[in-house]
């Protein structure tokens, strides 16, 4: 897993600062924090990215040998992380921020620059002394006073995007190495009451946690499991619990819809179970514009195929006519599944894989590049673009005529990019630009 380091000499607010990150993303924090002899890690996920947050805990005092020790323990977090953020504090440049910058110099490795303590605009007068220092950008904040917090978990996140983006994605089954490493993903198992989420989730953990009864009035404790899956960690996030607590049914759809929104914003992948025996309904078209909405992966799981099987229903015309239904969904793969027989179980999970791989893609320019320069539509063509992001993709185009600005050529491009690379489960977002 990927480590962000707050480093800097003592004092300065390390702590503090680790804290106070912390507090911003409670909502979504993994549940391991702890110690670990002299460094505080917690782990953390921002869009959808999992690392931890480490500081070197217990160092407050200014005695030479703890000034020693504090320097070696910066250098080891140096070492282990992949972002650093160094913390400076306004009133005090020294001798030691200085050797500081120059091991973060050295490891040539990604860093965010902070002066802590500008509480205040007169506090700013000793800012510009820091550029001594030749580092880049620092961002005065004030951790006491929440000041520019925002903007450097926004920062955390934005390098992070761009250190995980190089990754290398490999192909699930193929020769070379797993994947997703040092991932945690997210899945949110959504659908409407009765379509079998329970009982998918009780598949999946191989337990019989859950109670699954034949009547749908059952009621039980919403609990996100996490499973391993050749290697690799999925939370599943449930949203089976909730659906008859309320007594009244207004509510209780409203609570639904609600709980199902905020799984799927805490996923990066969404599984829709719709129930393979009663078509498409209403409410499976909400819940996935609501997947749409928010620009996550998305597998349609087409449960209860067992009862389909005994009527020979045609698989493919069957997806055919599902994607025909949710014209939204199109780009999502269709997956018959039995969670009372286990069914495609594996072919669900490793599907899950799949798209998150797909949505996490990075596609180098220069492959993008020389793909694109044989799209054409009707003499309109892209002169040139590049992914800005992913998780979701986004595509950034250059054209030459205003003319192209139509919705029929971002059309096009999005199939050809679908054609060209593997996206399957994600959503592309592509902006056209001219030249
Ligand atoms: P949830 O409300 O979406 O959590 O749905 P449940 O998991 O409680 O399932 C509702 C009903 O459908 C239960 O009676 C299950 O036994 C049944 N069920 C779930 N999955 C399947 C399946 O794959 N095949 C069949 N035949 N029944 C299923």
């Amino acid at each position: 897993m990927h480590t962000v380091a707050i480093i800097g000499k003592p004092n300065v607010g390390k702590s503090s600062l680790f804290n106070k990150i912390i507090k911003k993303r409670k909502a979504i924090i993994s549940d391991e924090p702890g110690v670990t002899r002299d460094i505080n890690y917690e782990t953390l996920c921002l869009n959808g990215i999992v690392f931890r947050l480490a500081d070197s805990a217990g160092i407050s005092r200014e005695r030479e040998e703890i000034r020693i020790l504090g320097q070696r323990m910066n250098r080891r977090l140096v070492e282990e992380a992949s972002l650093l953020v160094f913390l400076c504090e306004i009133d005090t440049l020294s001798r030691e921020d200085f050797e500081i910058a120059e091991i973060i110099r050295k490891s040539g490795k990604p860093y965010i620059w902070l002066i802590n303590k500008v509480d205040s605009e007169k506090k700013m007068n000793n800012f510009y002394d820091f550029f001594d220092l030749a580092l880049e950008s620092p961002l005065p904040i004030s951790v006491q006073q929440g000041k520019n917090i925002d903007e450097l978990v926004r920062m955390i996140s934005e390098k992070m995007q761009q250190i995980t983006a190089h990754e290398p994605i490999e192909k699930i089954g193929g020769k070379s190495a797993p994947p997703v490493r040092n991932s945690l993903i997210h899945v949110a198992i959504v659908g409407r009451p009765n379509v079998g989420k329970s009982s998918l989730l009780n598949l999946l953990v191989n337990s019989e946690r859950s109670l699954v009864a034949s009547d749908p009035g059952t009621t039980r404790d919403s609990i996100d499991e996490t499973i391993n899956f050749e290697d690799i960690d999925l939370k599943l996030i449930d949203t089976a619990g909730i659906r008859k607590r309320s007594k009244i049914k207004e509510n209780l759809e409203f609570y639904s819809f609600v709980r199902t929104g905020k799984a799927v914003k805490e996923s990066s992948i969404c599984v829709l179970i719709i129930d393979a025996t009663a078509g498409i309904t209403t409410q499976d078209k909400k819940i996935a514009s609501l997947i749409r909405k928010e620009k996550r992966g998305m597998i349609i799981a087409a449960n209860k195929w067992d009862l389909m099987r005994e009527h020979n229903v045609d698989q493919k015309e069957f997806i055919r006519n599902i994607h025909d239904f949710f014209p939204h969904a199109a780009f999502a793969q269709v997956i018959p599944l039995s969670a009372k027989t286990g069914y495609n179980k594996i072919k669900l999970l490793k599907s899950i894989i799949k798209v998150y791989n797909n949505y996490y893609m990075h596609i180098k320019t220069g492959e993008l590049n020389s793909v694109i320069r044989n799209f054409t539509l009707r003499g309109a063509r892209v002169k040139y673009g590049y992914q800005k992001s992913s998780a979701p993709p986004v595509f950034e185009f250059f054209v030459g005529h205003i003319e192209t600005f139509n919705s029929n050529f971002k059309r096009y491009i999005t199939n050809n990019l679908r054609k060209s690379f593997d996206f399957t489960g994600v959503p592309i977002e592509v902006i056209l630009r001219k030249d």
